[in-house]
């Protein structure tokens, strides 16, 4: 039987009326609009698409959206000297400089920036350290909406095997500290790991994060596993005209669901929960820097 298609872009959608609710309340009970900055340093289409479509969305769940695009040449003091002003802005709760940033800037220095209270992408060490001992805070926007994902179709994820492929800060570790949170055995697998395709057919849920188009076969997934895939990969398609491109995934999907017991598409799977994920995580910051309990 092929596998149910997990419907990110519907659960996203979900998910963003669920903060539109919260953002109702706090403008209501506490006279407090949440207030996300976003900031784009230089021209590179595809960042730019990003960010139009964060302060879009920003607005569309009846937040304040602070949106700051510098040119390409711009000094690093410069894009650190904003950071601190936005730190300082109170009607600024999130802060969110798009990656990548162009060379002479290092991305760790702007990272270190970023209050700790404001940083919604949680990146700064101080939310990293949060996250693993289990305090209130931002969470890493792909993890925690793979983890949704995964809630929403699975219920509770107890005792289950999980496989992450990919140890990067910015999804495989964190992802693998989130499964770790429900209760999974939690196996990250990388570059150098051994016998990749029998680690992988032991789990129960596999999170993909690595970038290579379909390089986790059908044949390496258990039947009934929950599969999620976070690995955008834009490849030619000719079969769409000269020159067309289009994006999969890191797993091979039509041999993949035939096989899982769940699957994310690519796209319309984790991509769109990245996104209500950051809006999930201003609300968060906004209520924890106004001293108030922010929702679960
Ligand atoms: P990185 O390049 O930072 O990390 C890739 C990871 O994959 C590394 O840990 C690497 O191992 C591992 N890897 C590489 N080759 C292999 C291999 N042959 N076998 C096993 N593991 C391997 O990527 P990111 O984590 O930033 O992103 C991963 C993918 O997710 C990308 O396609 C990216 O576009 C996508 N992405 C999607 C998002 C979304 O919203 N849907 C958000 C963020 C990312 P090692 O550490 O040993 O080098």
């Amino acid at each position: 039987m092929a596998a149910t298609i997990i419907d990110g872009k519907s659960f996203a959608e979900t998910l963003r009326g669920r903060v539109a609710g919260h953002v109702t309340r706090l403008k209501a009970e506490h006279a407090l609009t949440p207030g996300l900055a976003v900031v784009i340093v230089g021209e590179d289409p595809a960042s730019q698409v990003y960010v139009s479509s964060k302060a879009k969305l920003t607005v569309e769940v009846g937040m304040a959206s602070f949106k700051y695009e510098l040119p390409a040449e711009t000094p690093e003091a410069e894009l650190l000297a904003l950071v601190h002003k936005l730190n300082e802005d109170s009607q600024v709760h999130g802060i969110l400089v798009q990656m990548p940033v162009p060379a002479h800037i290092d991305p760790n220095k702007v990272i270190d920036a970023i209050s700790p209270d404001k940083d919604v992408d949680c990146f700064t060490p101080a939310n990293v350290g949060k996250v693993q001992i289990g305090l209130p805070g931002p969470v890493s926007c792909t993890p925690l909406g793979c983890l949704l994902l995964l809630r929403e179709y699975l219920g509770s994820l107890e005792g289950l095997n999980a496989v992450v492929l990919g140890r990067s800060n910015l999804v495989g570790k964190p992802m693998a500290q989130l499964l770790l949170r429900e209760n999974c055995t939690v196996t990250i697998a990388h570059s150098r790991t051994r016998d990749l395709a029998e680690v992988v057919r032991r789990a129960d849920i596999v999170v993909a994060a690595v970038g290579r188009p379909l390089m986790v076969k059908g044949d390496w997934i258990k039947p009934g596993a929950t599969v999620i895939d976070v690995g955008i990969n834009r490849v030619p398609a000719p079969e769409r005209g000269e020159g067309k491109t289009r994006l999969i995934g890191d797993i091979d999907y039509a041999a993949a669901v035939e096989i899982a017991g769940a699957i994310t598409p690519v796209p319309g799977g984790v991509g769109p929960m990245t996104i209500a994920c950051l809006l999930a995580n201003t609300v968060t910051c906004a209520s924890l820097i106004n001293g108030l309990e922010p929702p679960s």
